[in-house]
C-alpha cells in the first residue's frame, strides 16, 4: 500500500522534519509511536517518501528494548550469515533481518491517514520551520575525512532455484580491484537474488558499467544462465577515518554523522536517533530535540574512536590489493566479538585483541596513522582534493 501524501494545514505542526528517506521516516515514526499528541510536518525534494531501497542489518545491531517496535520494518530475516575468503570460510549463526521502501511506507502510514505526519512532496520546509530536523543525507564535510564503500546491486530473477541458502555479506574470493572487492549476496526466496559488487575504496568514483560488466560474468560463473535483472542499486558511502566535526545542528542520519564507521550503514543508528528524539520530546517537549541530537552526535563521535582508527589502518597502513587479509583476520576472531563489533559495544580486551598479533598491515604505516589529531593535520595540509 502506498500512503497518499495530503497535508491538512490547519494547525501548526510541533515539529519539522526535512528528508523522508530512512532517517527522517524512522524517527517519524518512533516519534509519532511515543507522543501521542505530536503532529509533524514532512517536507521531501522528491515525489515519494522512502524512495526504492533495501536495507539491511544485524538482528542485534538494534537494541532489544525497540525490536519488537521496529519489527513491521523487517521484510525477510534470516538465522545465519556467511563470509566466504580466499583461505577462511565461516557461517555465523547471527540473525540478518532486511526491511525496504514498502515495509518503511507502510509502518508510517496509519500516520499519515490519522493526519498527524503531513506530507509536503516535491518541497522543502519553509524558512521558519521550527523545531526542524534535517534529515536530508550526506554531503560531504571539511571536517570529515573517509574512505569509501561503493557499490553496485542486481535483483535478479531465477528460472531454476539459484541454491544461495543464506546472506553471503562478504565474498572476497574474487578478483581483488581497486581497494577490498568483496560479492554480497542476499536471497530473498529461491529464485530472488541480490547480487551486489562491493569495493572499499580512497575514491569515490562509481564506474557503474564496468561493474555491472563484472556482476554479470559472476553470475555466469555461479551457472545461473536463465534469470532476469528485475531492480538495480548502487551507492557510494563515506566509511569514516577521521573527524573534528563540532556541530550543534539537529541534522540526523547519514549527513548527521549517525553511520556506522567500519561500514556506512546507517539502520542501527536511524532506530537509536529516532529513539533518543522521541524520549526527548516526551521529557521536554520539541524544543529540546536540536540540543537531544547534538549531545548524541558527541556521544557517537567519541565512541567511535576505535572504529575510525580501524579504518584508517585500513584505507592507509594496508595494501590496497591485500586489505582483504584484515577482514580474513577478522572474521576468524569469536562470534561474541564480531557481534560487539557492529553494535558499537567491544570491550577494552576485543579492541586489544583485534589490533594485537600478527599485524596484517606494516606495523611503520600503521603507526604512522594512528594519532587521528596527527592524521586530520597532514590531511588538511595536503588541501582539498582535486
Ligand atoms: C543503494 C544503497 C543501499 C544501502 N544499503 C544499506 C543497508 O543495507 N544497510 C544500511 O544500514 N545502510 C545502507 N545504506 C546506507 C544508508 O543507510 C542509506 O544511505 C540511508 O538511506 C541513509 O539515510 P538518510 O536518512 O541519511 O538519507 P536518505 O535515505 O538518502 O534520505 C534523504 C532524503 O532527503 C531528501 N532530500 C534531500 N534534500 C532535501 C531537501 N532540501 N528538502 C527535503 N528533502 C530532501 C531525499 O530526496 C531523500 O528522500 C545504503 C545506501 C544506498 C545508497
Amino acid at each position: 500500500m502506498e500512503p497518499q501524501a495530503e497535508s491538512r494545514e490547519e494547525s501548526l505542526a510541533d515539529l519539522v522534519i526535512s528528508g523522508a528517506g530512512l532517517s527522517g521516516l524512522v524517527t517519524a515514526w518512533r516519534c509519532l509511536s511515543v507522543n501521542p499528541g505530536l503532529i509533524i510536518d514532512l517536507y521531501e525534494i522528491s515525489d515519494r517518501i522512502a524512495g526504492d531501497h533495501t536495507w539491511s542489518f544485524n538482528a542485534t545491531d538494534i537494541a532489544p528494548e525497540l525490536r519488537d517496535w521496529f519489527a513491521p520494518f523487517v521484510a525477510h530475516r534470516w538465522p545465519d550469515y556467511e563470509v566466504r575468503f580466499p583461505d577462511r570460510r565461516r557461517v555465523l549463526p547471527i540473525g540478518y533481518r532486511s526491511g525496504n521502501s514498502v515495509t518503511l511506507r507502510n509502518a508510517v502510514a496509519p500516520f499519515i491517514a490519522a493526519g498527524r505526519l503531513r506530507v509536503h512532496l516535491g518541497r522543502t520546509k519553509p524558512d521558519d520551520a521550527a523545531p526542524h530536523i534535517d534529515a536530508t543525507g550526506f554531503a560531504l564535510r571539511d571536517d570529515e575525512f573517509a574512505g569509501w564503500q561503493k557499490f553496485v546491486g542486481h535483483v535478479i530473477r531465477t528460472d531454476e532455484p539459484h541454491g544461495v541458502k543464506r546472506p553471503v555479506i562478504m565474498d572476497a574470493t574474487v578478483e581483488q580491484i581497486d581497494g577490498y572487492r568483496f560479492m554480497y549476496l542476499l536471497p530473498f526466496s529461491d529464485r530472488d537474488l541480490l547480487v551486489e559488487d562491493t569495493y572499499f575504496s580512497d575514491d569515490p568514483h562509481l564506474s557503474e558499467n564496468a561493474i555491472g560488466d563484472r556482476i554479470e560474468r559472476y553470475i555466469a560463473g555461479k551457472g545461473w544462465n536463465d534469470y532476469k535483472t528485475v531492480r538495480r542499486e548502487k551507492g557510494v558511502l563515506p566509511m569514516m577515518m577521521a573527524t573534528d566535526r563540532r556541530d550543534d545542528s539537529a541534522k540526523i542520519g547519514l549527513g548527521g554523522g549517525f553511520a556506522v564507521a567500519a561500514t556506512g550503514f546507517t539502520v542501527p543508528h536511524a532506530v537509536e536517533v529516532a529513539d533518543v528524539i522521541a524520549q526527548a520530546i516526551l521529557r521536554n517537549g520539541p524544543s529540546a530535540v536540536p540540543g537531544a541530537v547534538a549531545d548524541f552526535r558527541a556521544h557517537h563521535l567519541r565512541r567511535e574512536t576505535y572504529a575510525r582508527l580501524l579504518n584508517r589502518m585500513f584505507f592507509r597502513a594496508a595494501d590496497p590489493s591485500r586489505r582483504y587479509v584484515v577482514l580474513q583476520r577478522f572474521y576468524g576472531l569469536g562470534e561474541g566479538l564480531i557481534r560487539r563489533f557492529y553494535r558499537n559495544g567491544l570491550t577494552a580486551r576485543d579492541k586489544a585483541r583485534i589490533l594485537i598479533g600478527k599485524p596484517p598491515v606494516p606495523v611503520s604505516r600503521a603507526l604512522a596513522n594512528f594519532s587521528e589529531k596527527a592524521f586530520i593535520r597532514r590531511e588538511r595540509a595536503k588541501g582539498p582534493p582535486s
